[in-house]
């Protein structure tokens, strides 16, 4: 499913991010632009956005203070960036203790077996040196993933491409749930991955080019890093390493900063940033031709990036005024996604015929 694809006004939609740092421009074209499309639509009964606290915890359990403390990060990056309170709930994992309960019975559907053949945990396992010994919370993590979503009765969930086995692993606990309980009329839907219409932003990869640009891999531009570190980052960008000359011919595959110009570039950034060139197509061709530098097309794409923050940053320095504003929406969203999820907990465990006050007899 993409962006194109219309929701409709049954559709209730659930994303999150894990508050392990802030949100970088992997977030803004993977997930969090899609959501403020979705947002202007309005096309939907319920929209929530989850900061993954306790999903966060599962591989940094000694670092508690990092996750705590970028709870209001989080929540600043998605407010500065334009995600509006007002048409969507913004809550905390933790602080909907029914979640917890619902993994619980959720876990028995999947093999652990099962869990270790997911490729993101597969990857994330190595980079996190968790191959000797995996905690059981980490390897859990899309058994509690797939509760988020169907905690909510969720139907479409904005992702990046990291996500999608987790959206798969939900779909087959759906379906075995509703296999083995009442079948005839089945608690949970199907929910489906919502993706950015574009390759490269379902996967944007880091500054080192290596892996995904990811908070844990220490490669990304954050949506609140001041002009001067984009700047510099942008200018240390791996590119194309034959490329020594001007006149060098270049390669554009596997160079980020052509990847970075075809998920933030338009042609209107060419009238105004560069307009000896009509088009991305034409800068590349003069790349691979060679004759064109790094430092010039590095200086376009920190052009583009800067104008694309400039207003999230100032938004952000109201915001850092607002601390304690944040932080009562916050908890007040939480308590009304405790109390939507309450409800589903209850039809859940009725299909299960474990809501013992059903055995009390009545005379
Ligand atoms: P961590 O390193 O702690 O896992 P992260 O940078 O991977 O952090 P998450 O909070 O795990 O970020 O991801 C939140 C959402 O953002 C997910 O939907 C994910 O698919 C999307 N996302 C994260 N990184 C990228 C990326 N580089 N390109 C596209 N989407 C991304
Ligand atoms: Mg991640």
């Amino acid at each position: 499913m993409n962006i194109k694809e219309n929701s409709n006004k049954k559709d209730v939609i659930l994303t999150g991010d894990r508050p392990t740092g802030n949100l970088h421009l992997g977030h803004y074209v993977g997930s969090v632009s899609n959501r403020l499309k979705l947002q202007e639509k309005g096309n939907y009964k319920k929209f929530y956005i989850m900061i993954a606290d306790t999903q966060a915890l599962t591989d940094n359990a000694d670092r508690v203070d990092k996750v705590k403390n970028s709870i209001i990060q989080v929540a600043i990056d998605y407010l500065s960036a334009g995600i509006n309170p007002d048409k969507v709930t913004i809550f905390i994992q933790s602080l909907v203790p029914e979640l917890f309960e619902m993994t619980s019975y959720f876990m028995n559907f999947v093999p652990v077996s099962r869990l270790q053949r997911n490729p993101t945990i597969k990857d994330e396992i190595k980079q996190r040196g968790f191959v000797k010994s995996i905690p059981i919370g980490f390897l859990n993590y899309p058994v509690s993933q797939a509760t988020d979503i169907l905690a909510f009765e969720s139907s479409i969930v904005p992702v990046g491409d990291d996500q999608l086995p987790m959206i798969e692993q939900t779909r087959e606990i759906v379906s075995s749930f509703n296999n083995l309980y009442k079948p005839e009329s089945p608690v949970f839907t199907m929910p489906k991955a919502l993706l950015p219409e574009e390759e490269i932003c379902r996967r944007l990869p880091g500054l080192d080019a290596k892996v995904k640009m990811s908070k844990s891999a220490g490669n990304a531009i954050y949506l609140c890093d001041d002009e001067k570190t984009v700047k510099e980052k942008i200018m240390s960008a791996y590119t194309d390493p034959n490329h020594i000359r001007v006149s060098d011919p270049g390669n554009v595959d596997g160079n980020i900063v052509f990847a970075y110009l075809d998920a933030f570039c338009q042609e209107e950034h060419f009238k105004r940033f560069l307009p000896e060139y009509k088009n991305l197509d034409e800068l590349k061709q003069h790349y691979r031709k060679g004759g064109l530098g790094d430092v010039k097309v590095k200086l376009f794409l920190n052009n583009i990036i800067q104008e694309l923050l400039e207003p999230i940053r100032e938004k952000r320095s109201y915001l850092l005024s607002h601390i304690n504003d944040i932080y009562e929406m916050l908890f007040d969203n939480s308590k009304k996604a405790s109390s939507e999820a309450r409800k589903v907990l209850e039809k859940m465990k009725d299909a299960m015929g474990i809501n013992y006050k059903n055995l009390l007899i009545k005379d």
